[in-house]
């Protein structure tokens, strides 16, 4: 039997672009969208990888819920034909509040998603209104309520921190707030200001009042204290979840594993055992991904060997922000950075593993330095 693998797919339209967005978003619609969906859809079915089974599959974007019902459920009903889930499956769609309903999700969940991940960022109405999102604060508890109602099994939600004029009050809050709502799974983002975004200009122009970097500090301490204190573990530097609610799908990618992607802009990386691996990357606007696979053109804008240095790099600085961390053994890690890291109070080894602790989690980056 083939090995299964994630499947990542790019739904790459949003209602409007949010003001610190950097993904490979598009605020279109109309013909376009359909056209880009049946694109899709034919990448899908030419698969060379058809037959893979599906460990995970993910639909990221973009809005993936910005679709159609039966847009989103085609793509996944495809999707699941070529790559044929393995039992219990982690099936997840990221979700706009402000762009679903009860209708949408009972059909998402017919189809197969059993996650899903609603990207709040905040309950507070003028930081949405700054960010540009397009959702209200109150959708967040009533798109919660639907999900429950129809039935998916584990349920995300994402929330931004470092906020412009953002208070620790101000985030205090909305932590209670997501909290509150007993998700079963929770990603918290420090904002950074990506070039080419809106508020990029705005920083520029000396427009942004961002928060200190001791307060940026202090918001995620005080989220880390929080999440644990309400059941939640802190399996990696940015995410929490209820044991058994971790997110499969990002595992695979903090793991260093394989992953499979479809859509416009999609990156995927292929190659198994000790062969070097392949990372693409799918043509990014919408209309040029459609005119590619329409006649038949190459697909990847982008491919990249990654070397078996590359992975192990790789590898240490994704694995470190994991609360498992690294196997010395396996890793081959040196002991010099690794004793530097304990004598800080940086890291622990138990069990053969290489941990950050939570002070040395502020200095992940440094250690992984160290390592590689
Ligand atoms: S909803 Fe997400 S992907 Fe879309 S513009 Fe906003 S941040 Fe970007």
């Amino acid at each position: 039997m083939m090995e299964p693998v994630a499947v990542y797919v790019h739904t790459p339209f949003c209602p409007s672009k949010c003001g610190y967005c950097d993904f490979n978003s598009y605020a279109m619609s109309g013909g376009i969208v359909d056209r880009t969906v049946q694109a899709m859809l034919a990448e899908i079915h030419r698969s060379p990888w058809r037959g893979r089974p599906a460990k995970t599959v993910f639909f990221g974007g973009g809005t993936p819920t910005f679709l159609s019902p039966g847009q989103l459920t085609g793509l996944l009903k495809a999707v699941l034909e070529v790559h044929p889930p393995i039992p219990g499956a982690e099936v997840t769609s990221e979700a706009n509040p402000g762009t679903v309903d009860a209708e949408k999700f009972d059909a998402m969940v017919e189809a197969g998603f059993n996650r899903l991940s609603l990207g709040a960022q905040s309950f507070d109405t003028g930081d949405l209104h700054r960010l540009g999102r397009i959702h209200e604060a109150t959708d967040v508890a009533k798109a919660v309520a639907a999900a429950r109602r129809a039935g998916f099994r584990s349920l995300n939600i994402d929330l931004m921190f470092a906020l412009p004029g953002q208070s620790m009050r101000g985030w205090r809050t909305n932590l209670e707030l997501a909290l509150g709502l007993a998700p079963d799974h929770l990603s918290l983002y420090c904002l950074t200001i990506e070039p080419n975004t809106r508020f990029y200009r705005h920083h520029l122009r000396g427009a942004l009042e961002l928060p200190s970097e001791e307060t940026q500090v202090a918001m995620y301490d005080l989220a880390v204290q929080r999440c644990q204190e309400a059941g939640l573990d802190h399996y990696e530097i940015s995410n929490f979840a209820r044991p058994g609610h971790e997110s499969r799908h990002n595992l695979c990618y903090w793991r260093a594993e394989e992953y499979l992607a479809y859509g416009p802009g999609a990156v995927g990386c292929f190659g198994s055992g000790d062969d070097q691996r392949t990372r693409y990357t799918n043509t990014k606007h919408p209309e040029r991904y459609a005119e590619a696979v329409e006649s038949g053109l190459r697909l990847w804008c982008d491919e990249e060997a990654v070397d078996g240095h590359t992975r192990r790099t790789e590898a240490v600085m994704l694995g470190l922000r994991l609360s498992e961390g690294l196997d010395v053994q396996s890793m081959n890690l040196d002991p010099d950075p690794m004793v530097k890291a304990v004598e800080r109070g940086w890291a622990a080894v138990s069990e053969g593993r290489f941990r950050l602790t939570d002070q040395g989690r502020h200095w992940c980056s440094e250690v992984a330095t160290w390592l590689i």
